[in-house]
């Protein structure tokens, strides 16, 4: 009998050995497996959009510092973020949960404080889920549903050369801060006296507890008359979403080092661990900020937006993703090893 290991295909080799076992059928269903969401045709000017994600304790989160009401928030938010990435509006959720006895009523009960804070704020309906036991801990799954108007859909795949590479928000500060909150844990078990010195991080470290669909910037780019060539949400890193749309789009791209936005205390904080911040926002992750393509053309609608960041533009070669560096010179832009199944958290 042949037993191949998880890890030899990875996470996207296992999904793609998916896809190609179920190619869609139905006329209503416009795109399948590949995009932030699935596409599914109405019958009116509107798509909808379905979307899935599960996140399982002890992979995506640690409970020790992981308060559950900031997770419900998140399980939300991960969810909305990929119907924002279509360029949509989100409406409804269902939300599933496993749980062991482990868990009280009242511990139920700050996770779903979360869920509902965050249902408020994305003005989404809760509209149904289920409920499990659990061996191994705590599992939220979240289905978020959508739509897009037909003519304002944003696939991966619509990238042309000379597009113009757009970043909102920055990148990093969500990984930044788990480093942070990883430190405070490990000093804490080894000297539970100590005080936590998460004072000045709070930015930090509210990035990666409370992360933030970016829903306002779809209603940006629509005051704005903008519809973005191609988007996805960055929850891998800018490196393995920049790819994602360059392989779909069949195109390359220039990645310019001093146009990645960056905070400050992001630099300030990598400076502490001795990581460099630009290999933080390229591979770091669980950002949740949107990277989208728009035509040189639309550039003066959106150019003056204190949230969106010019980062480069598409090219005509697919071979070549590209970090041009602040001296010039170019290094191609790999996804770094985080495809294995090993322990990448997506
Ligand atoms: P995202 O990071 O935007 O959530 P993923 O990388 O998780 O996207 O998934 C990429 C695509 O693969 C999506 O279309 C998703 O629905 C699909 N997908 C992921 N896992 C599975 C699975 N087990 N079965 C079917 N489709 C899957
Ligand atoms: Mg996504």
């Amino acid at each position: 009998m042949i037993r191949t290991e998880l890890a030899t295909l990875g996470e996207f080799g296992l999904i793609e050995r998916i896809n190609q076992q179920f190619t869609p059928v139905l006329p209503q269903t416009i795109k399948g497996i590949g995009d932030d969401a699935a596409v599914i045709d109405t019958a009116t000017d509107e798509y909808l959009l379905v979307s899935t994600d599960m996140l399982v304790e002890g992979v995506h989160f640690d409970l020790s510092y992981v308060p559950l009401k900031h997770l419900g928030y998140k399980a939300i938010a991960v969810n909305v973020s990929d119907i924002a990435a279509m360029n949509g509006i989100p409406r409804q959720v269902t939300v599933s949960i496993g749980l062991s006895n482990r868990f009280f009523v009242e511990a139920i009960d700050e996770l779903y404080a979360g869920i509902q804070a965050a249902c408020e704020a994305y003005k989404v309906d809760l509209v149904g889920g289920d409920t499990t036991s659990s061996r191994s801990g705590l599992l939220i799954s979240v289905t978020a549903v959508g739509v897009v108007d037909k003519t304002k859909i944003s696939y991966r795949n619509g990238a042309q050369p000379n597009d113009i590479i757009c970043i909102t928000g920055d990148l990093g500060a969500a990984y930044m801060g788990l480093q942070l909150l990883e430190r405070e844990k490990r000093e804490f078990l080894e000297n539970p006296e100590m005080q936590p010195q998460l004072e000045d991080k709070s930015y930090l470290v509210g990035r990666q507890l409370k992360p933030e669909a970016r829903t306002d910037i779809v209603y940006e780019l629509l005051e704005a008359g903008v519809v973005p060539t191609s988007m996805i949400d960055i929850s891998d890193g800018l490196a393995s979403e920049i790819l994602h749309l360059c392989n779909q789009s069949g195109t390359g791209a220039q990645v310019f080092e001093e146009n990645v936005p960056i905070a400050d205390d992001t630099f300030l904080t990598a400076d502490e661990f001795k990581i460099s911040p630009l290999t933080i926002a390229l591979n770091g992750g669980e950002d949740y900020e949107l990277l989208f393509t728009i035509k040189q053309s639309d550039y003066e609608k959106i150019k003056n937006s204190p949230h969106i960041s010019f980062a480069g533009f598409m090219t005509n070669d697919p071979k070549n993703v590209e970090l041009v560096t602040k001296g010039g010179s170019r290094f191609p832009i790999k996804a770094q090893g985080w495809q294995h199944l090993t322990n990448h958290p997506s």
